[in-house]
């Protein structure tokens, strides 16, 4: 029986991550992948294809310059289905390449086939109906998640599709109605938006995105109104319907009818646990197959860790690749290897994008934490207009007396690599000050953060009453 020091179940951004550093440790390592391509859902069904297909809308769209060249500007008049998965296909293939590169160079065996444990020390890799067991010091399962079901809902593939479907469609829909109003489902609202399609957005909560800062949140909404989306905030699917003359009905709990030639259904995701065979390595999953680990990302069974998606929130890839590196550095007693999650930055791929780190407004008033905030229009910034995004925002929070950052919030172009500038002065510990001494390259969109401290120190000196 062959032997590792570690085996993965899983060849996501976790499992991966967690396989190099093993490897760079000196240590055996397999990854276990059910499917026949390496990546999981970020490089084929979640973050790389809808980065990619975002890129291709906006390009083809020409969306970005619209404010520039006008409201009927395109750089293609009809674009269609095959436009957007031609480049998707490109970069999913790329991805693909560069991971089995990445894994074989660093000595790491892929073992394909569906894994399972046979007890905490022996994974079974089971593919056409043969199977082979191994064994493990230690296990990581890093396993993922896939799209939720709902007997409401008959996901058929064609026209009332999840989000592992979208690029499936067969055509670009004229109207679409999306269900669920977090990131995955407002990121294709917004994308579908931009080509020009009608879509009816189903939320059941009162608000989009809670965990991101309100104001930011009320931008994001007037631009998607702006897109001609609807907005159906507070109501809840209670059936969906196909049409025999085509199409799609979603019947409301409020007793709505809402007609659309599509349906995407973005609610949610759960864990992949079905085939692990958990209950033999000791682990239970909850009821939406999230497994319970501690701050190491142990699972009460000590050699076994879990880490990425099947874990729960943030569920994004960025995080899932460190908490796989985390989880394998404890598996081999190496505490030197550590992050903390208070600088995690957070990124929404919706047009227009948004990214924040740190602390909301909402949550510093619940805390009563003394706050002031610094606000720079992208309109104030020469970047901003030779970008044609005039109006993107960037919101530095800090402390009233400490100066110090507590969080920044940005909408517009280029948010989520702009916010790591914010992360860096964050994460070392710097205070608004930083930004008025510091020279920005010209004409960035960088300096917004300059003119957004500026804008906090003016707030600082003004009375009540906004002088
Ligand atoms: C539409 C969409 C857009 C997204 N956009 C972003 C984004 O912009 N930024 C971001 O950071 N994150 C984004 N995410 C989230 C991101 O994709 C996930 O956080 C990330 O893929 C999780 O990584 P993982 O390694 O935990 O799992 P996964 O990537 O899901 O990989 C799990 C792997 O395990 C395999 N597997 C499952 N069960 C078994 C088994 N029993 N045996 C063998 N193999 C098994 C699966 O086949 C899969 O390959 C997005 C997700 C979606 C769906």
């Amino acid at each position: 029986m062959a032997n590792y020091d570690l085996i993965i179940i899983g060849s996501g951004p976790a499992g991966q991550r967690g396989a190099i550093y093993a490897t760079k440790q000196g240590k055996k390592v397999a990854v276990v992948e059910r499917m026949r391509s390496v990546g999981g859902v970020c490089i084929n069904t979640g973050t790389i294809p809808s980065k990619t297909m975002r890129e291709a809308v906006l390009h083809l769209s020409g969306y970005n310059y619209r404010s520039i060249y006008g409201m009927n500007y395109r750089v293609k008049e009809r674009i269609t289905m095959a436009d957007l998965a031609f480049r998707v296909q490109h970069v999913i293939k790329t991805e693909v390449d560069v991971t089995e590169a990445q894994l074989s160079r660093n000595g790491v065996d892929v073992l394909y086939g569906v894994g399972s444990f046979d007890d905490p020390n022996h994974v079974r890799v089971t593919e056409d109906g043969s199977s082979q067991v191994y064994e493990a010091k230690n296990v990581v399962i890093a396993v993922g998640t896939q799209p939720a079901f709902s007997p409401k809902v008959p996901i058929n593939g064609r026209n009332i599709i999840n989000s592992d479907q979208v690029l499936n469609l067969p055509t670009l829909p004229k109207t679409i109605i999306v269900v669920g109003g977090g990131v995955i489902g407002v990121e294709y609202t917004s994308m579908f938006a931009a080509l020009g399609i009608r879509v009816t957005l189903i939320e059941k909560r009162g608000r989009l995105l809670e965990f991101a800062d309100q104001e930011i949140i009320e931008s994001l909404s007037y631009h998607l109104r702006d897109s001609r989306v609807t907005m159906r905030l507070g109501e809840e699917v209670d059936s969906v319907e196909e049409l025999a003359e085509g199409g799609v009905v979603a019947h409301l709990e409020s007793k709505k009818r809402i007609q659309g030639d599509a349906l995407l259904y973005a609610v949610g995701r759960s864990g992949n646990v079905e085939a692990l065979n958990l209950a033999n390595a000791g682990i239970e999953a909850d009821s939406r197959g999230r497994i319970p680990v501690d701050k190491d990302y142990r699972t009460k069974t000590p050699n076994v860790f879990a880490v990425g998606d099947v874990i729960g929130f943030p569920s994004l890839a960025s995080v899932s690749m460190e908490q796989g590196r985390i989880a394998v550095a404890r598996a081999f007693n190496d505490h030197s290897a550590h992050s903390d999650p208070t600088y995690y930055p957070y990124g929404i791929y919706t047009i227009p994008e948004i990214s924040f780190i740190g602390k909301t407004e909402e949550q510093l008033t619940d805390e009563d934490v003394p706050y002031e905030v610094g606000v720079a229009y992208y309109r104030e910034i020469a970047r901003g207009q030779i970008r044609g995004d005039t109006t993107g925002r960037l919101k530095i929070v800090f402390h009233r007396e400490t100066r110090h950052l507590l969080g920044v919030h940005i909408i517009g172009e280029g948010a989520s690599e702009l916010l790591h500038i914010g992360q860096a002065v964050m994460a070392l510990g710097g205070k608004l000050d930083y930004f008025i001494d510091t020279v920005f390259n010209y004409p960035t969109l960088a300096e917004a953060y300059k003119t957004a401290a500026f804008n906090g120190i003016n707030r600082l000196g003004r009375t009540a009453d906004g002088d």
